[in-house]
C-alpha cells in the first residue's frame, strides 16, 4: 500500500508535471514577453544607479507607533500594485513572468522592471527594454492607448456635462465601442484600494498620534468615495513623528494632458533636530534680509514661504514615488482649493539627500575638484545648501512696484522668472548660510564653513548634468560661468576646478546684487541679458562633464522593509 501510495503520488506528480510543463509550454507560446533589450545594456543602465539602503532609526517611537509604521509600509506595497497598473494594464503579468528569471543572469530584467515600475526605461526617455516595439503611450493606461488629443477634446465639446469627470485627476478613461467612458479610481482599483484602506484604518487604531489617525481615516474614506479634499486638509494638520503621504498626487506620468494623478506613498519620520534648527533660523529672518546687497534706494519685504518646510527621513516609498529619479523634496497637496484656503507643505527628505550625496556627489567631487579641495565637501555642506535654498525662496522679493504700479516679480519676468528665481535662491543660500555660520551662537553645524563652498561647487555638477534647459540647470550654468569669470573658481591645466574662497564670496555677493536688482526692479531686459551672457556650457565645462560619464546618475532605493 505504501509503495502504491508512493506510486500513485509519483504518478500524480508526473501527470501534474506534464500538465505543468504543458502549461509552461502554452505560456511560452503566448507569453506576454516578446522581446528583451540586450542584457549588457540593461546591466549598464542598472549600474548607473548606486544602490543605497535607507534605514532611519525607528526604535525611539512608542511601540504602538512602531506597529502603525509597519502597517503603513504594508499599505504602501498595495500602492506599488496600483501605480504599476496605472502605467500598464498588464504590468503585474509582466512581473509574474519576469520573476521566473530569479536566480539566473536574466534576473536583471526583473530587478530593472521593478526599479522602472514597468517595461519602459525612465532613465532613457522611456525607451522600452521589454517588448521593444511597444512604445509608451503618452497617456499610459489612464486613457485608451490609441486615443488622440482631438478625440478627447471633441468628446468634451460634444458632451460638456462630462468635462468635470473627464479631466478629474481621479478617473480612468475607457473606450466602449464608439463611446468614451469614465471610471472613478475608487471603482477601477476597488480591490487594491479596499485592502489599502483596511490597513490605514488598522494603523489609525494603533497610533498614539491623533492627527495621524484623523488623516489615515479620512484618506481611507477617500479611497472609496473618490473625494480627496478632506483628507488633503487633514494631511496639512499632521504634527507627530510619523509623516506619511499616501494616495493619488502627481500628474507627470500623464504626458497626454497632465490631468491624471499617479498613486504614490512616502512613509517618513520627522527629523526633530532639523525642525528645531528651522525654528531658530526663522528668528533671524529680518537680519538675513538686512544683510542682502540691495540696489540704492530699494527696500525688500520678503514674500514669505508659500509653504512651511518639514525635514523628514524616508522609511519607505512606493508607486510613483519609487520610479525613476528619486525625489528629494515635494510640495503637496496639489488641490488648488486646499492650497489657497488651508495651505500646503514642503517636505524635504534628508536621508534621501544623504544617499545622493554619498552615491553621486562623492564620486563627482573626486573627478571635478582640485586634489587639495576633494576632502572638503561634506553632507552637512550639501544639505544646508539645499535647505537654505528652500528657505531663501521665501526671503526674496515678491510684490514690487514698477513705474508706480503694484505688480509681482513673476508677472514682470514672465518666462524668465523661474531661471532667475532658482539662480537667486542658490546664491542667497550661500549668503544666508555664511551669515548664520558667523553668528556668535550659530545654529549651524560645526565645520560648515570649511565644506560649504566646496560642496556648492561639486553640487553644481550634479545638477548641470540634467541639462541647462530647466530652470534649475539654467540657474546653475549662470552661476558657474559668472564665478569662473570673476575668479571664484578657475580651471587648472590638469582640468580640475580650483576654488578661490575669498574671491568666490565676493563673486556670490555681486551676483546676488545683480539678481536682487533684476527682481526688485522687475527688469525683463536685464534678466534676458544675464541669461544670454552666462547660460551656456563652455568647452572646458563640457570636458569636465564628459569625465563624469561613468559616475552614477542617481541612486536606487533599498529598504529593510522590502
Ligand atoms: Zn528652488
Amino acid at each position: 500500500m505504501k509503495i502504491r501510495g508512493i506510486f500513485i503520488k509519483c504518478l500524480l506528480v508526473l501527470i501534474g508535471l506534464q500538465f505543468y510543463s504543458g502549461a509552461v509550454f502554452a505560456c511560452k507560446k503566448h507569453t506576454i514577453i516578446k522581446s528583451l533589450a540586450p542584457i549588457e545594456h540593461v546591466q549598464s543602465q542598472m549600474e548607473s544607479l548606486t544602490p543605497i539602503t535607507l534605514a532611519p532609526d525607528t526604535t525611539y517611537l512608542d511601540p504602538r507607533d512602531q506597529q502603525a509604521l509597519c502597517l503603513l509600509v504594508k499599505a504602501s506595497k498595495q500602492i506599488d500594485r496600483i501605480f504599476r497598473r496605472q502605467v500598464h494594464e498588464k504590468n503585474e503579468y509582466f512581473l509574474h513572468e519576469l520573476k521566473k528569471y530569479t536566480g539566473t543572469p536574466k534576473q536583471i530584467y526583473f530587478d530593472y522592471f521593478k526599479t522602472m515600475q514597468g517595461p519602459w526605461d525612465r532613465l532613457d526617455d522611456d525607451t522600452p527594454f521589454i517588448n521593444l516595439s511597444d512604445l509608451k503611450p503618452p497617456g499610459v493606461n489612464y486613457y485608451p492607448a490609441d486615443i488622440t488629443v482631438d478625440e478627447f477634446n471633441n468628446w468634451i465639446l460634444a458632451h460638456p456635462d462630462d468635462e468635470t469627470d473627464f479631466i478629474s485627476p481621479f478617473t480612468m478613461i475607457r473606450r466602449c465601442r464608439d463611446t468614451l467612458k469614465v471610471i472613478p479610481y475608487s471603482s477601477y482599483f476597488r480591490r487594491d484600494l479596499r485592502i489599502t484602506a483596511r490597513l490605514l484604518r488598522k494603523a489609525a487604531r494603533r497610533t498614539t498620534d491623533d492627527t495621524l489617525a484623523t488623516y489615515l481615516r479620512s484618506r481611507a474614506k477617500a479611497f472609496s468615495s473618490n473625494n480627496y479634499r478632506q483628507s488633503d486638509i487633514d494631511w496639512i494638520g499632521l504634527n507627530g513623528d510619523i509623516e506619511i503621504v499616501i494616495g493619488p498626487y502627481e500628474t507627470y506620468e500623464d504626458s497626454l494632458f497632465g490631468y491624471k494623478a499617479a498613486f504614490e506613498s512616502f512613509v517618513t519620520l520627522v527629523d526633530r533636530e532639523e525642525t528645531e534648527k528651522l525654528k531658530t533660523i526663522e528668528t533671524y529672518r529680518e537680519a538675513l534680509v538686512e544683510n542682502y546687497p540691495l540696489p540704492e534706494g530699494y527696500d525688500l519685504t520678503p514674500k514669505g514661504l508659500s509653504s512651511p518646510i518639514k525635514v523628514v527621513n524616508e522609511v519607505f516609498s512606493a508607486g510613483d514615488a519609487r520610479s525613476g529619479i528619486a525625489t528629494i523634496a515635494f510640495n503637496l497637496p496639489n488641490d488648488e482649493w486646499v492650497r489657497d484656503n488651508v495651505g500646503s507643505k514642503n517636505v524635504m527628505l534628508k536621508n534621501m539627500l544623504e544617499a545622493k550625496f554619498n552615491g553621486v556627489l562623492v564620486p563627482i567631487k573626486e573627478v571635478i575638484l582640485a586634489p587639495e579641495d576633494q576632502g572638503k565637501p561634506t553632507f552637512d555642506g550639501f544639505f544646508n545648501f539645499v535647505l537654505m535654498h528652500e528657505v531663501s525662496h521665501g526671503l526674496g522679493p515678491g510684490n514690487i512696484v514698477v513705474d508706480g504700479v503694484e505688480t509681482t516679480v513673476r508677472e514682470q519676468l514672465k518666462e524668465l522668472y523661474s531661471t532667475i528665481e532658482e539662480c537667486q535662491a542658490d546664491v542667497l543660500s550661500i549668503l544666508n548660510n555664511q551669515f548664520l555660520i558667523e553668528l556668535p551662537d550659530s545654529p549651524m553645524p560645526e565645520g560648515l564653513q570649511e565644506s560649504l563652498l566646496a560642496s556648492y561647487l561639486a553640487g553644481m555638477f550634479r545638477s548641470i548634468r540634467f541639462g541647462i534647459g530647466s530652470a534649475h540647470g539654467g540657474g546653475i550654468a549662470i552661476q558657474l560661468n559668472y564665478h569662473l569669470q570673476q575668479g571664484g573658481f578657475h580651471i587648472g591645466s590638469d582640468g580640475y576646478f580650483y576654488l578661490d574662497e575669498e574671491t568666490l564670496k565676493t563673486s556670490v555677493r555681486s551676483l546676488a546684487e545683480e539678481l536682487l536688482t533684476i527682481e526688485l526692479t522687475g527688469d525683463y531686459n536685464r534678466a534676458q541679458t544675464l541669461i544670454d551672457t552666462y547660460r551656456f556650457i563652455s568647452p572646458e565645462v563640457q570636458a569636465a562633464l564628459d569625465k563624469l560619464a561613468d559616475v552614477p546618475i542617481d541612486v536606487r532605493k533599498i529598504y529593510p522593509f522590502d
